[in-house]
């Protein structure tokens, strides 16, 4: 990799603007449900602890739109950061205020301090040069460890390197060095399996993948577009109307290269958007006009279990169904074991889906598991990352 990382600096006394994703998933009550990505960023941190750095952390968390958003706090957060690295960390109340400023100055090398959730600042979106600038000023040093958000152009991101030398963390590194690996030297065949919710998000990355692997499972929420393209009726299932002539493209395109694009032949369906819904498991012509698909039925299950039977690779990214809810875990759960019974090499990304195969207690039988969930899919696309872009080169 030719950008600088901390190892290529001298970080003592410095003031070091670490962006990390602390975006970990959340349940109901605000409790962590998932600490993986505060795990993966510990290596960065406790480096820069020992070698006598004075360290500003900051994340977003959630989407909270930019406003302040009670739930989203990152007291949470820093309680785990407090309980990992065995030390204080001061959690400030605002992102950006004479407050903060003045805790910066005063943090002593080795400190850490927690800036509240970077998007309660609507500027955090908006790239917003005043903000970048403002971030930049409390540090000497700024250090991208964020690989879930390096796909995302916002003021922490890329802003803030036009104005402090900026440099690679360890997590960035690692996981950049993951997927250059899993594009390179994959053996085929190399099988995708896509689901989740931030279907806007994945749709758009699925075209090209075409480019680099051979076989597709679609699931989850963003599966219903596709199948809504080919004239099924799907109810009230996620749908991302605008989307729907692109998604009958890309069938096409697969067809048309001879690579397979599954989509599911039985969903499990609820009544309401509810965990205790009424459900039931129907072919993928009868969905009932006022119900919407929660999960991939049994059949479905099936037949993706034999392709991953088959993969040498396998990336996942996006639970089958509402994993959350009992009714409408099983295609993610069964997808989950599955990967864990093939030979295939296998990276998972993802906040949620990496709470899921947690959940399943498969973890340890995963190849890698990954932070990124989008980015990771942009990066198998084989776009430039253009939070990676704006660090300095070595
Ligand atoms: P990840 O965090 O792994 O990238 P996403 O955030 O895109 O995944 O999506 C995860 C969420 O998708 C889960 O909370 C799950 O409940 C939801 N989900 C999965 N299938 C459906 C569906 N059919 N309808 C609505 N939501 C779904
Ligand atoms: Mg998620």
């Amino acid at each position: 990799m030719e950008k600088k990382t901390i190892r290529d600096i001298d970080v003592k006394n410095k003031r070091v603007f670490v962006r990390a994703d602390l975006n970990v998933p959340l349940d109901d009550e605000g409790n962590i449900t998932d600490e993986t990505r505060i795990i993966s960023s510990l290596p960065t941190i406790q480096y820069l602890i020992k070698n006598n750095a004075k360290i500003i952390l900051a994340s977003h968390l959630g989407r909270p739109k930019g406003k302040f958003v009670e739930k989203l706090k990152m007291d949470p957060i820093a309680k785990a950061l407090e309980k990992h690295l065995a030390k204080e960390v001061k959690k400030m109340d605002q992102v950006m205020s004479s407050k903060v400023k003045n805790e910066v100055r005063k943090l002593k090398s080795g400190d850490v301090l927690l800036l509240e959730n970077l998007r309660f600042d609507k500027r955090e979106r908006d790239n917003d040069n005043d903000f970048s600038k403002e971030l930049a000023e409390l540090a000497d040093v700024y250090v991208n460890d964020a690989f879930g958000t390096s796909h995302r152009e916002h003021a922490s991101m890329i802003g803030i390197c036009k104005y402090i030398p900026s440099i690679m963390g360890f997590l960035l590194e690692k996981e950049l060095n993951t997927f250059f690996s899993l594009l390179k030297e994959s053996e085929h065949p190399f099988v995708v399996i896509l689901g989740g919710s931030k279907i806007s998000d994945k749709l758009g990355v699925v075209r090209n993948l075409l480019k680099v692997v051979d076989t597709i499972l679609a699931g989850g929420g963003m599966c219903y577009t596709f199948l809504k393209s080919i004239g099924f009726e799907i109810g009230k299932s996620l749908l991302e109307e605008e989307m729907i002539e692109y998604c009958k493209q890309v069938l096409d395109e697969f067809r048309n290269e001879g690579k397979k694009f599954l989509l599911p032949e039985d969903i499990v369906v609820a009544e309401e958007f509810k965990k205790d819904s009424v459900f039931k498991t129907v072919q993928i012509d009868k969905i009932p006009k006022d119900w919407l698909g929660l999960d991939i039925g049994q059949k479905t299950i099936d037949k993706y279990k034999d392709e991953i039977l088959k993969a040498k690779t396998i990336f996942w990214n996006g639970p089958m169904g509402v994993f959350e809810w009992e009714s409408f875990e099983k295609g993610t759960k069964e997808i989950a074991i599955a990967i864990t019974e093939s030979k295939a090499e296998s990276v998972v990304g993802g906040g949620d889906t990496i709470a899921a195969i947690k959940k399943y207690n498969v973890a340890d039988k995963i190849g890698y598991i990954s932070t990124g969930g989008g980015v990771s899919l942009k990066f198998l696309e084989g776009v430039k990352l253009p939070a990676v872009e704006a660090l300095i080169n070595k």
